[in-house]
């Protein structure tokens, strides 16, 4: 590969992980036969740092690197909807179909990013001389991973420069002046999805429709966050006041207005209360930690909780660790405990919790053929309704979210 840069997104990609450790990326990187060492690494990812990565320092020496992008995509754009208009955007506008096969002979969708503010974005965050097809993907995997948080990231250290809120989950957020903070508790226990059709589909509904809809069924909002937007559908994170209006809510999950159909799905979709999975990459049989090491460490994460039972599930690639208690986990302590140690000799693992599964992608086996609207309702034609959302991340590939685990069941 032409350069290093390059090389260290590419592992990522390959991985399909957000989190490695300096030594895990160049193992991988020395073992396609590159010459590199760790400082190299260090010097290249802290070049593309806020722009790509960000940079834990551990008191070993050694660095986390975290794939947690400054630069966005400006998903609005497509839909022509870009909230910075008429200023300046300062994320980046390009087609969907970027990373190749634009189904469109004279797309007007940028492909490059050699003009206007793109190249801007791209300059200003060192990122010019990086494949934009990689940069793309990564951006990418990035988004796909924190809307479907199967795998549990450390918060961001560091404040980013814009506010926004990323992901699904946040930590507190502060509304007023520095004088006189006003602190609402983020509690996911009452939070829902909301997902309705795209201002170009429905530009009657919008969130004062629907929060007026809920008041009526006397259910209130308390607080809202995550909005976004694509051709297709609006979606955002609503924090109920009161948690029983959230079964109450549940009960019919959908609510048609005017032909429009207003879906609601539960935000925190953990099921399994008394098991996690830890993981973590390895070269071969021998990279492997050594079992009494890890019982150690998660003995250390669990505390007090009676008896547990570990499996090992590991695969040629992955050393992955299944942990059972008897008892229902403090999950709180068990992430305090992973935040300030989440390596062990050497190696990142992730912590991951397990969740009721609502979201599938979609490709044709013939890997070039593009996938369109059409072919998605011929697919899903039976449930149709249960659909909560869908976005196509590439011209060959759709995420398909359902509004709960039986309507994906029905499909399969
Ligand atoms: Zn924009
Ligand atoms: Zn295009």
């Amino acid at each position: 590969m032409a350069n290093l840069p390059d090389s260290i997104i590419s592992v990522f990609l390959e991985k399909r992980q957000c989190i490695l450790t300096d030594t895990e990326v160049n193992n991988a990187i020395s073992n396609q036969g590159i010459s590199c060492d760790v400082e190299d690494i260090h010097r290249h990812v802290k070049l593309l740092s806020p722009g790509l990565f960000q940079l834990i320092n551990n008191s070993n020496g050694r660095v986390t690197i975290c794939v947690e992008p400054k630069i966005e995509i400006c998903d609005e754009f497509l839909g022509n909807h870009c909230p910075a208009k008429p200023k300046q955007c300062d994320r980046l506008h390009i087609c969907r179909h970027f990373e190749g096969n634009c189904p469109s002979l004279n797309c007007g969708f940028p492909h490059d990013f050699s003009t206007g503010y793109n190249r801007k974005i791209i300059a200003e965050n060192h990122c010019q001389h990086i494949n934009p097809v990689l940069l793309v993907k990564l951006l990418r995997l990035k988004k796909f991973s924190s809307r479907n948080p199967s795998s549990y990231l450390p918060p961001t250290r560091g404040h980013r420069p814009r506010g926004r809120g990323r992901g699904r989950g946040r930590g507190f957020s502060h509304y007023g002046s520095s004088r006189n903070i006003i602190v609402k508790k983020d509690d996911r226990n009452r939070q829902v999805d909301v997902s309705f059709p795209s201002s170009n589909l429905a530009q009657q509904i919008d969130m004062e429709m629907i929060e007026i809809l809920l008041n009526l069924h006397e259910i209130k909002i308390e607080d809202k966050f995550n909005e976004n937007e694509n051709e297709y559908f609006r979606r955002i994170t609503i924090q109920l006041e009161r948690i029983d209006d959230i079964e109450k809510l549940l009960i019919s999950p959908i609510i048609n207005h005017h032909g429009n159909d207003i879906k609601f799905k539960r935000t925190n979709q953990i099921i399994d209360k008394t098991s996690f999975l830890l993981k973590t990459s390895i070269m071969n049989e021998q990279d492997k930690i050594i079992l009494s090491r890890i019982e150690l460490y998660i003995h250390r994460l669990i505390k007090n909780n009676s008896k547990s039972k570990i499996s090992d599930l590991s695969t040629n690639t992955e050393q992955i660790i299944l942990v059972n208690c008897n008892n229902e986990i403090d999950f709180n302590h068990v992430r305090q405990a992973y935040e300030s140690k989440s390596e062990l000799s050497g190696k990142h693992f992730t912590l991951i919790q397990i969740y009721e599964c609502d979201a599938l992608e979609i490709h044709f086996n013939d890997t070039n053929k593009s996938i369109t609207v059409d072919d998605l309702k011929i697919i899903f034609e039976s449930v149709w309704k249960d659909l909560f959302a869908f976005n196509f991340t590439t011209h060959d590939c759709a995420e398909i979210e359902f509004i709960n685990v039986h309507g994906m069941r029905i499909s399969l």
